[in-house]
């Protein structure tokens, strides 16, 4: 062996459990590890910056965080900003690289620039981006159900005769390849994002975008506390830190393996507790494949407007309509309190409960009759957990548009704010005592 190799990092900015790293390192004798801001992750829509200040702070910290990971174990994180496709094709030329590895993706832009990449290099992809492999699943893509309970049986049938179908977590690799002589581009030094900023000091919980912070969170909400153990009873909550895991912001960029996290919660079942609340960590876990693969499966259609019922691949083209209600909504201004009070902690914070984006995504489509397409764009903004996967396909089935028809006929705001915000403690706690006004 005697080869230069580029490892193209995407979402899967971390040391453990990244067999793509591990992979790269063992079939490398220098090796150049690199992240691009490129317009898949920062790009304009319908007027607005898909990446926003809150992710842009937590991707930046992340990658600061890696780069030192990787260079305490002897190579370095190159990050730079353009087109992909052109800056892997001039890496690769300046460094005269054999390969190109990086983990596959599901979402329709990532595939394409892989298939760019693939043009002019020898590109090796690595498949775990999920709980589980495509290649594992009892049906093919083409014929994933679209009903989420269907998809979820048939996962369960397959996990009660195959136990170990979710592959155990790989090493971390103690030295890596060094980078080689030749390359002479520079990282970047400074965040390139126009917008970053902190969260609220009033946020439920503070994101800090570094792996160990991950991995310290998994720890406190598995094992330290109650969190894991109540969670069937805790997750439609709206305040605090425990109610849910908080794992999305680190899941959604990679610097925690979903893998890890399944592996920690069923280690928790058997050295612990297993019961409902451990079962239903599961279940979301699998939400988060379900609608990967269904991103797989219809490709740029979740984002058009009829979603995957419809055949349209239009991402672009949204009718601007009803532009005073919808900077209403953005704003946190609706005069619904309920609804208000949700938005200001998105806009201060950039979280939410799922409970929370469930109630004004469904608001925004049934109650304003707005174009879903805006809302969604709203949140990849603002949230700092941000995956296309789980916020379009969230906002398809959402929207009454996605795999399961959604009964959005029998939704109301109010009944929404009585049942998870019985005593208002939510609203007067993001918008001040109604009361005492
Ligand atoms: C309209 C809408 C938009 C959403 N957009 C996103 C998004 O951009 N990014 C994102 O990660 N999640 C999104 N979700 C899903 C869910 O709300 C968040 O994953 C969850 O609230 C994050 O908090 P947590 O980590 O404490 O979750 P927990 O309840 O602790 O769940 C653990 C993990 O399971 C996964 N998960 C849980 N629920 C879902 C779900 N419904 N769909 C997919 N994965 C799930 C996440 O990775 C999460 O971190 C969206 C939901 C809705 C209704």
């Amino acid at each position: 062996m005697n080869k230069t190799n580029i490892l193209w990092l995407r979402k899967n900015l971390r040391m453990h459990d990244n067999p793509t790293l591990l992979h790269a390192s063992n079939h490398s004798e220098k090796l150049v590890c690199v992240f691009i801001y490129d317009e898949v992750i920062h790009y304009k829509q319908h007027g607005v910056d898909s990446l926003g200040p809150y992710r842009a702070k937590f991707l930046w910290e992340s990658l600061s965080s890696l780069k030192k990971s990787l260079q305490a174990v002897g190579n370095d994180l190159l990050i730079l900003q353009g087109d992909a496709v052109e800056i892997l094709k001039s890496l690769h030329e300046e460094v005269n690289a054999a390969t190109i590895f990086t983990q596959t993706e599901c979402g329709q832009c990532e595939q394409e620039q892989e298939q760019a990449v693939s043009q002019f290099c020898n590109l090796e992809t690595i498949n775990i981006t999920t709980l589980l492999n495509c290649d594992q699943l009892p049906f093919s893509k083409e014929t994933l159900p679209n009903n989420f309970i269907v998809f979820r049986r048939l996962i369960e049938q397959q996990w009660e005769a195959q136990k170990s179908m979710v592959s155990k977590c790989c090493e971390t690799p103690k030295t890596l390849p060094p980078v080689p002589d030749t390359l002479k581009t520079q990282s970047l030094s400074v965040n390139p994002a126009s917008e970053s900023k902190p969260q609220s000091a009033k946020a439920s919980f503070l994101f800090k975008g570094d792996e160990q912070s991950g991995l310290d969170r998994v720890e406190q909400f598995i094992w330290n506390g109650t969190g894991l153990e109540n969670y069937r009873d805790t997750c439609n909550q709206l305040l605090g830190a425990d109610y849910s895991s908080k794992l999305s912001p680190w899941i959604a960029n990679g610097s925690v393996s979903v893998r890890y996290v399944y592996h920690e919660i069923r280690r928790f079942e058997q050295e612990r507790i297993e019961n409902d609340s451990t079962r239903w960590a599961v279940c979301e876990l699998l939400w988060r494949d379900f609608f990967h693969f269904n991103a797989l499966k219809h490709g740029s259609s979740i984002f058009s407007k009829g979603g995957i019922q419809s055949n349209s691949c239009s991402k672009k083209s949204i009718d601007i309509d009803q532009c005073h209600l919808v900077q209403n909504w953005c704003k946190g201004e609706t005069g619904n309190r309920f609804v208000d009070a949700i938005m200001k902690e998105l806009l201060e914070t950039g979280y939410l409960s799922n409970r929370g984006r469930q109630s004004i995504s469904a608001y925004f489509v049934k109650e304003m009759g707005s174009d879903w397409r805006l809302g969604a764009s709203w949140f990849e903004h603002l949230l700092i957990d941000f995956e296309p996967c789980n916020n379009y396909g969230n906002w398809n089935f959402q929207s009454g548009i996605g795999h399961d028809v959604k009964k959005l006929a029998n939704f109301s705001i109010d009944q929404e704010a009585q049942r998870y915000d019985p005593q208002q403690a939510y609203q007067n706690y993001w918008l001040g005592d109604h009361s005492e006004a």
